[in-house]
């Protein structure tokens, strides 16, 4: 099929071109086809202004400027950047360029005719643009009328040489381009065939073809994306038997009795949700999601010892060895007082040692059994499992979780944990139809923590309140974006900042460096040393960002903090405030400017980790929070989970009716396999 063909059976493209097209990921006819233009980003030349007439709000902005100047410099920002000037007959401009873009800048020279799109905003002496798109003008593009895409540019490529062969393969195309959904589903949602859709997303005559074309290709990608879901699950469908336990009985009083605490009214909810599912002889399929710190736990050391309870076995999966080894000791403590046998595995046991707890858990010698990713291993098998915790912040794949399920007879109740807050659309595509516990607020008697945001100037002064916690016997964590010091990335590393201390503020304190490098049992001795208090601070990287429980650490400093995203930076500080002390969470921004200052004021505002996943997907758009491909899928071109909510439940309805009809699911497989190949692990891997 000539699509799948490379792009040098295309007229006039040669091995040259070939290469510079590979380094942006196109090789095939199709791929060029697919190489859609930046969103938001077609120039429209009836929009064209002159640099006096530049509105200084923010807003994207076209015009044309000549060359004066290029200049490169260090902001105080700390960002390397280049700023080149341009001005056209009303007025001066200054475009700034920061990362790769300022080497391509670096290269302009005066007189240089150049098209520019970017946000205007009010400068020293000049307008300010940022964010610019420029484009090298030939004279001919620049009285060419109508609206023209721009592309995402690498290596050699330029937008005149894309557009002329985007529109080789176009020509191509009309020679006979089968569709890519359903005939009838395009029938029925009145969408623009493939071939109409693809001339309009490149090449629209106007805005209304654009934004249908464009609508086209989000629709057809969440379809697919529906009908590979429902493939799997119908591949996948499970013919076991579902277990039913019992109403909680003895064991149960006597766990509950045992706590050293009472539930929440909260937590006393999800528990009965839970119970009742377990007590239904489909098996549960359950989320139970709240915020770091709300208590968790505690929920699941109940739901497994009604598994126990049952007769049965029950497992929780962390996904670090850290939070693994303190599962263990908090489900000892909550269950081996009523005679729960609780086990634990992970990757570094000795053979010995994990030879006889695997044999004991065939003989269901033991009764729970928590661990990391090695509980999927082959030759870890269970007597009578009934239950599967997963304590995950979206970091288990829906694979994962079904190779944990596969080591039971029965179709085990599973309970997945998590404090991210998911999105019901998101949910929904990823999960299928879990139903959602939901727990807000935190248990009693604990402090909120202080949070507050400082730039470099303050550093001594944060050492100086290190220093006094220390003295007054708490602990600290200091959280580094890097491990090492890199060239490339202006950032503040793990073992600089120890050394740092080491040598200075903290030279006579007991100070430990861990990070994800390091080996399992060496993490682990470091971790237990810092919680029984032989350690005073740790300086690490984000490792400690999953659910370790140290009451005594009453300090956080968070290094580059402009670096993390607010969700993380969430999720770092539940590392404080666990005890009864007073806690406090530095930001220690590596840059003075104010977007990010107001950015990380947010955290300073808000301890609600909704409200603050909310925000962050706000900042940084859904990609980049719920990759897809943690969970086998594959990542969407067009289409966005969070912006696109409507056309993922028309979508998914439609892909439910196409696929009930008969002869439909191998005519959809194969769409869903030339829309996203291999990309789509979940069902390719299966
Ligand atoms: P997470 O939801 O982040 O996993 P944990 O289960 O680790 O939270 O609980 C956080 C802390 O709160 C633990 O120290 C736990 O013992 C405590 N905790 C849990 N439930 C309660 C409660 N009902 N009352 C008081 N403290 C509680
Ligand atoms: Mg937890």
């Amino acid at each position: 099929m000539w699509w799948q063909e490379p792009v040098t059976i295309l007229k006039g493209v040669g091995a040259k071109t070939a290469a510079d097209l590979a380094l942006a990921g196109i090789n095939t006819v199709g791929d060029l086809l697919e190489y859609y233009p930046r969103q938001e980003a077609y120039i429209d030349y009836s929009r064209l202004q002159k640099i006096k007439e530049l509105a200084m709000d923010g807003s994207r902005q076209i015009f044309k400027g000549e060359v004066c100047s290029a200049r490169s410099g260090y902001g105080a920002h700390g960002k390397n950047y280049t700023a080149v000037t341009v001005r056209d007959e009303t007025a001066y401009a200054t475009l700034y360029f920061f990362s790769y873009q300022r080497y391509k800048a670096q290269k302009l020279k005066p007189g240089q005719e150049l098209l520019i799109m970017g946000r205007v905003r009010p400068g020293r002496t000049a307008k300010s643009v940022s964010e610019c798109i420029i484009q090298e003008m030939d004279g001919k593009e620049a009285t060419a009328p109508g609206i023209m895409p721009v592309y995402p540019l690498t290596g050699k490529l330029t937008q005149n040489n894309l557009r002329k062969w985007i529109r080789l393969a176009l020509a191509k195309a009309a020679e006979g381009l089968p569709e890519s959904l359903p005939p009838s589903v395009v029938k029925k949602c009145k969408l623009p065939d493939r071939l109409t859709a693809l001339k309009n997303i490149h090449f629209p005559p106007n805005w209304q073809a654009l934004r249908e074309a464009k609508a086209r290709f989000v629709f057809e990608e969440l379809f697919l994306l529906q009908c590979g879901l429902l493939y799997y699950r119908r591949q996948s469908h499970d013919t076991r038997q579902g277990i039913k336990h019992g109403a909680d009985g003895e064991l149960l009083a006597k766990v509950r009795a045992g706590l050293p605490f009472s539930l929440t009214e909260q937590q006393e909810k999800a528990w009965q949700e839970i119970s009742l599912d377990m007590q239904d002889v489909h098996p549960m399929h359950r989320i139970l999601q709240g915020d770091v710190g709300s208590g968790k736990t505690v929920i699941s050391a109940l739901a497994l010892a009604k598994a126990v309870e049952n007769g049965f076995q029950g497992c929780i999966m962390a996904p670090t060895e850290i939070l693994a080894a303190q599962h263990y000791e908090t489900l000892q403590s909550f269950l081996e007082p009523a005679g729960v046998r609780v086990g634990l595995l992970t990757g570094g046991m000795r053979a010995k040692a994990r030879r006889e707890l695997l044999l004991n858990l065939e003989l269901g010698l033991v009764d729970v059994l928590v661990g990391t990713h090695a509980l999927l291993e082959e030759d870890v098998r269970f007597k009578h499992l009934s239950l599967a915790v997963t304590d995950e912040q979206h970091r288990f794949g829906v694979e994962q979780r079904a190779r944990l399920t596969n080591k039971s007879e029965y179709a085990p109740d599973v309970l997945v944990m998590t404090a991210t807050p998911i999105p019901r659309t998101l949910a929904l595509t990823v999960y299928g139809d879990l139903d959602i516990s939901l727990m807000k607020g935190r248990p009693p008697g604990r402090k909120p923590v202080q949070t507050l945001c400082y730039n470099e100037q303050k550093r001594q002064e944060v050492y100086a309140g290190l220093l006094r916690q220390v003295q007054a016997g708490r602990q600290a964590y200091v959280v580094c974006p890097l491990i090492e010091h890199s060239e490339q990335l202006e950032a503040r590393s793990a073992e600089s900042v120890y050394e740092e201390l080491k040598s200075g503020v903290l030279k006579n304190v007991n100070c430990a460096l861990l990070h994800g490098r390091m080996k399992g049992a060496e993490k682990e001795a470091l971790m237990q040393g810092f919680a029984a208090g032989e350690i005073s601070v740790l300086v690490t990287t984000t490792v400690i960002e999953v659910g370790v429980n140290v009451p005594n650490a009453t300090l956080m400093i968070v290094e580059n903090a402009e670096r993390f995203g607010l969700a993380q930076l969430h999720q770092l500080r539940g590392r404080v405030g666990r005890g009864d002390k007073q806690s406090y969470c530095v930001l220690l921004a590596g840059t003075d400017t104010p977007e990010a200052l107001a950015r990380l004021a947010v955290l300073h505002d808000s301890e609600d980790g909704f409200y603050l996943a909310e925000k962050d997907m706000e900042q940084r758009g859904a990609g980049q929070l719920f990759g897809l491909r943690q969970h086998g899928l594959p990542d969407l071109r067009i289409a966005d989970i969070m912006r696109d909510t409507e056309t993922i439940v028309q979508a998914r309805k439609l892909a439910v009716e196409e696929l009930a009809k008969p002869g439909a699911m191998q005519e959809i497989r194969a769409l869903v396999e030339m829309q996203f190949g291999e990309r789509f692990k979940m069902i390719f891997n299966t």
